[in-house]
């Protein structure tokens, strides 16, 4: 239901008495139904009942529209009055009758003010009634109207009170209206004061500016963009040299500016004016009058009138020379740390890094946004994480450390030795902010002290060798040491040493030898062949090495194994070093092989030619040695058949003088001359005998006869000849036993008691005395014989008892071959003895010899 009609239904409900005119109806008419209806073109609506009859209609309910006769009534404005249905001729077959089951019937139309059709008041019987009558026809009439006029009424009422409501509403709006006026107000006072405010503070702000410009070093400009005339303060006429009055064009300041930035500053200028930009440009002057140089800032900005025309193009021009000087210094600075060949590196105290050169990339491989923002710990070994606390305490006290040898690790994780020197960087207030960092990479210095210090060892391992070498004299000996050595030193795993030879027949022949590998590795494939591998090693052309022998184009050239024969050590790394003896022949080779690739480097063939040249030497020296070895035992072999061919007639000589001394008067005259013969004859006998001797022990034929005897008797038979021999001597015996009994060769002890007895006094012209002293001590017997003569060297102590060898530069008397000695020691050492001297130059000479006895 639409809210008009709900509104209906309450206003008719409003009507004062509706419920009594319902009555009224019913009680006059006899009907037993009355209601009010509203009645649209669309709906019948009860709005007021009274029901006699329980027909069941309250206010609200609907009939069918099409159903009611009022219906008809709302579209001819016409009243119905039935009193009989069946009596009626337009109702009797009306479908409304008969649908509710009335016989009699009245409805009256209900008009509202304009004759406005609103719906009807209508009575219903079931039975018949006495209604058409102007009495019942007149009351409804009434009734109607009565309804209606309440219903004009009631709206009339309501529609001015809605009015009032939207004036009051009209009244409230303008009170708040008002408010918000009153606080707009307020809010608008606020603001005028900040802006009054704000206009204080610009005007101050420029003030400020104004002073800063004055006092400062800047001054005002400004370009006329009708004249192009330029007005300028003081400050800026000044700073070019320009007259304090007058006006100034664009072409004169242009004048003062270095070329190189006219074209720019007259760029500038067009932009401002023509393209309407503002400016900001730095350029050189020079000053017309002082022709100071300085550098300046200006900034331009355009100003426009209300049509959009440029009204002035103005600004500041500041003097920027020692911002510029800065700036240049530190173009210097940075330019000079970014090609130092230092890495040079700054940090804070907490050790992040603030900046990073070239070098430093260099050195640690990382570029410089890697490392500035990281901490310094990057470059630092794990090892030595201490050290920078230690370094950073030091800066914090404002220390330079300095030159402070280190290592530091490089991205790649290898170490790099480093000298470090570290200073505090300041702030303006002289705090300590930071630390600088200069590192020197020091690798190359730390190769070269390590190089030294590898040379220095070579040189002592090659003079180790050089000793233990040249004091062998046996070739093979000093190939195998030589051969060990440098198998070694070179880190090779086999070595081997091919030496050439010719023997005496003039054949050529190879020794070699072997270290790191057995001889049966090298014995089945024969000598080293004179191959494109070998020949520039026995050619003595150049020492070869090779990291990849097995890739080396001389390498596989000769059948028949075309490369090393199968079996063959595993060599990979070669190297062959020539040997070369002192006349630049080629006398053999050193060769070192390893199974992997790049083993030997420099160092190891310089070591290898450093001991080649000593084993040349060596070999030379064994070489002599072997030549001279020869010519000793041919000297040997002539020294054994002369004195055995000469013994012989001096046996018949002395035998002749002997008869024909016993043939002559005792007194005659020549007899004497027989005897100095005969001693002759004895000497040259005693020196061909020595001479035999000597060369019986070389070949190890000297006989000797044991048999027992006591050397005490012997010492005094001895000692007795000898001093009846010899004048100009005192010879002292001393003995602690009387009978020393010995087995031994009687008449080789004697002869080295002869001999040394002999020496004795030879050796001490003008002495005066020789002591013999003999000592039985145990199992043994001491014999000495001491002396106070010339004495001997201790150098030539060992030497005097060696064949030939006689001291240098003895006086001429004291002539002799050197082999007395040599003998006397040979026969004491036969016996199982010992024999030795103690002397000193200048002082006399003892020489001893013990025996075993028994
Ligand atoms: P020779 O006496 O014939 O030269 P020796 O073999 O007996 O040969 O002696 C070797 C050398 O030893 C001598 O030449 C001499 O220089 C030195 N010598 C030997 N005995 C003495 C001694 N008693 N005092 C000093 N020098 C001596």
């Amino acid at each position: 239901m639409t809210d008009d009609i709900q509104a209906d239904i309450a206003a008719v409900s409003q009507i004062p008495l509706i419920n009594t005119l319902l009555d009224v109806i019913c009680e006059t008419t006899g009907m037993r139904f009355a209601a009010v209806a509203r009645v649209t073109d669309t709906k019948w609506v009860t709005c007021a009942t009274k029901d006699l009859i329980n027909f069941g209609l309250k206010p609200g309910d609907e009939l069918p529209l099409t159903t009611t006769i009022c219906d008809e009534i709302r579209q001819s404005h016409q009243m119905v009055v039935i009193d009989d249905v069946a009596l009626d001729k337009d109702y009797k077959d009306h479908h409304t009758p008969a649908m509710y089951g009335l016989k009699s019937y009245i409805s009256i139309p209900i008009f509202r003010r304009g004759n406005e059709f609103f719906g009807t008041l209508c009575a219903i019987d079931p039975e018949p009634k006495m209604l058409n009558n102007p009495r019942v026809i007149g009351m409804f009439t009434l009734f109607a109207e009565l309804i209606a006029f309440h219903l004009d009424t009631a709206e009339k009422q309501n529609k001015s009170e809605s009015e009032l409501v939207r004036e009051q509403k009209i009244v409230r709006l303008q009170q708040i209206y008002n408010k918000d006026l009153a606080l707009a107000n307020e809010k608008l006072a606020a603001t005028q004061k900040q802006q009054e405010e704000l206009l204080k503070q610009l005007t101050s702000a420029n003030a400020k500016l104004q002073q800063a410009i004055e006092t400062g070093n800047m001054g005002t400009w400004s370009i006329d963009p009708v004249s192009y005339e330029v007005t300028m303060s003081e400050y800026i006429r000044e700073l070019f040299g320009f007259p304090s009055e007058g006006a100034i064009s664009v072409a004169q300041i242009l004048e003062t500016i270095d070329p190189a930035y006219q074209e720019a500053l007259a760029t500038i200028l067009s932009h401002a004016m023509l393209q309407r930009k503002d400016s900001d440009i730095e350029y050189p002057i020079k000053n017309i009058q002082t022709g100071e140089r300085n550098w300046v800032r200006a900034t331009g900005r355009l100003f426009f009138d209300e049509e959009d025309n440029i009204t002035v193009y103005s600004g500041v021009l500041m003097d920027i020379t020692n911002r510029k000087r800065d700036e240049d210094k530190q173009a210097m600075l940075a330019a000079i740390i970014e090609s130092s060949e230092d890495a040079i590196v700054s940090k804070t105290l907490d050790g992040i890094i603030t900046s990073w050169n070239n070098s430093a990339e260099r050195m640690f491989g990382f570029r410089e946004h890697e490392a500035v923002g990281k901490h310094i710990s990057i470059i630092i070994p794990d090892d030595r994480l201490a050290e920078e606390t230690q370094i950073i305490s030091k800066v914090r006290n404002s220390e330079r450390v300095e030159h402070f040898e280190t290592m530091r690790r490089a991205k790649a994780g290898n170490e790099v030795p480093l000298s470090l020197t570290v200073s505090p960087i300041r702030n303006e207030k002289g705090d300590v902010i930071g630390a600088s960092k200069i590192a020197r990479d020091i690798s190359r210095q730390k190769e070269a002290e390590e190089r030294l210090q590898s040379y220095a060892e070579h040189m002592e391992i090659l003079n180790t060798i050089g000793q233990t070498i040249s004091a062998d004299l046996d070739t093979q000996g000093i190939l195998q040491k030589v051969t060990d050595a440098t198998t070694q030193l070179t880190g090779a795993a086999f070595g081997a040493f091919f030496h050439n030879l010719v023997n005496d027949k003039g054949e050529s022949y190879t020794l070699y030898t072997l270290s790191g590998a057995p001889r049966e590795a090298f014995e089945k494939f024969g000598m080293p062949r004179n191959t494109k591998v070998f020949a520039p090693t026995f050619s003595g052309d150049a020492i070869v090495r090779v990291d990849d022998i097995t890739k080396d184009p001389r390498y596989g050239k000769n059948k028949p194994h075309k490369g090393m024969p199968d079996g063959h050590l595993p060599v990979v790394s070669y190297l062959a070093v020539p040997v070369r003896s002192k006349n630049g022949e080629v006398i053999g080779g050193l060769f070192f092989g390893h199974p992997k690739a790049a083993m030997f480097k420099k160092e190891h063939e310089q070591l290898a030619a450093g001991v080649a040249a000593q084993a040349a030497v060596a070999l030379d020296n064994a070489k002599l040695y072997g030549e001279i070895k020869v010519l000793n035992a041919k000297k040997d072999e002539f020294i054994g058949l002369a004195s055995h061919e000469l013994k012989t007639p001096l046996t018949g000589i002395n035998g002749y003088l002997q008869i024909i001394e016993r043939s002559m008067p005792a007194d005659d005259r020549n007899k004497n001359f027989i005897k100095k013969a005969l001693a002759q004859v004895g000497k040259l006998t005693s020196l061909i005998s020595d001479l035999l001797d000597v060369s019986k022990i070389q070949t190890g034929k000297l006989p000797l006869s044991y048999a027992k005897f006591d050397l005490s008797t012997i010492l005094t038979e001895v000692s007795d000849m000898m001093q009846q021999s010899h004048i100009t001597h005192q010879i002292e015996l001393h003995y602690n036993k009387k009978s020393i009994h010995i087995n031994a060769d009687q008449q080789r002890i004697e002869q080295v008691l002869i001999n040394l007895i002999t020496n004795a006094i030879k050796y001490s012209p003008g002495a005066g005395k020789v002591i013999i002293n003999a000592e039985l001590i145990g199992e043994k017997v001491k014999v000495s014989v001491r002396d106070f003569g010339i004495g001997i060297d201790k150098d030539q102590h060992d030497r005097i008892f060696s064949r030939f060898y006689r001291v240098e530069n003895l006086a001429a008397h004291m002539s002799g071959l050197g082999i007395g000695l040599y003998i006397s020691h040979e026969i004491i050492e036969r016996h199982k003895g010992k024999m030795w001297v103690d002397s000193e130059l200048g002082k006399g000479s003892t020489f001893t010899f013990e025996l075993p006895v028994g």
